[in-house]
């Protein structure tokens, strides 16, 4: 485990701020125009399939969770399709059968926004919230959207862990507190301590990841399993 330091002046500093929570904004408007291109192919998927979500994702879960979950960005056919991260696709297949393992949702999973599966503890978010064409959103799209994930961290104020799917969400959450990413080299199963926060690194609970052996589930389960143990301390 890596302990970085976090005396730099930064929006998050490695420490959720309650005050001044409501008057953050912890999501864009539906129509949010700062990201040209992902305007552009949120709107041709709009035209393309008119019942689908096709908007930027919100987060989903309570902001008085003590885990927050960060993703890369809704995937087409899931969460752009559906509205609620990581619901529709192999993605989540993987993530939300590893919650309900380690006791951070309870329902049953159904890849539908009204399966009436609920996190427990737990919110989910991303670093980006509109799809990306071909899942890769470009440096300046992260960038752009990030002050979505700093209000998103600033108010939960029992945040305690904060668990990174792959490398873009990591080093987004690592500018999010304020902290530089030479300080927390990504790594599978890396843990590094900010502050109050703990930073937990996984591979992204993707397909190809899976397919291509580069994670696998007790790989997956192994972060969470460390995840739960930490906050029952
Ligand atoms: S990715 Fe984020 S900042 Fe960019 S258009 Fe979508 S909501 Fe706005």
């Amino acid at each position: 485990m890596t302990t970085i330091s976090t005396n730099e002046s930064s929006p998050a500093r490695g420490q959720p701020v309650a005050a001044g929570a409501a008057l953050l904004r912890t999501g864009p408007d539906r129509d949010c125009p700062l990201c040209p291109r992902l305007a552009d192919f949120r709107e041709a998927a709009r035209a393309r399939e008119p019942q689908w979500f096709n908007a930027p994702v919100p987060s989903f879960g309570d902001t008085d969770a003590a885990l927050l979950i960060v993703g890369l960005a809704p995937g087409m056919q899931g969460a752009n399709r559906t509205g609620r991260p990581f619901t529709g696709d192999y993605a989540g297949d993987l993530l939300y059968a590893t919650l309900l393992e380690y006791g951070f949702a309870k329902g049953v999973y159904q890849a539908r926004p009204d399966d009436g599966l609920t996190l427990v503890d737990c919110r989910i978010s991303n670093a980006v919230r509109c799809v990306p064409p071909q899942n890769k959103p470009l440096p300046a799209e992260i960038n752009s959207c990030r002050q979505f994930l700093i209000a998103t961290i600033q108010t939960m104020p029992r945040l305690r862990a904060i668990v990174a799917l792959g490398r873009v969400a990591h080093e987004s959450t690592l500018k999010a507190l304020g902290l530089r990413s030479s300080a927390a080299p990504f790594a599978h199963g890396a843990t590094h301590q900010a502050g109050a926060l703990r930073l937990y690194d996984s591979y992204h609970c993707s397909r190809y990841n899976t397919n291509t052996r580069v994670l696998t589930p007790e790989m997956f389960r192994s972060v969470f399993a460390q995840v739960r143990a930490d906050l029952n301390k």
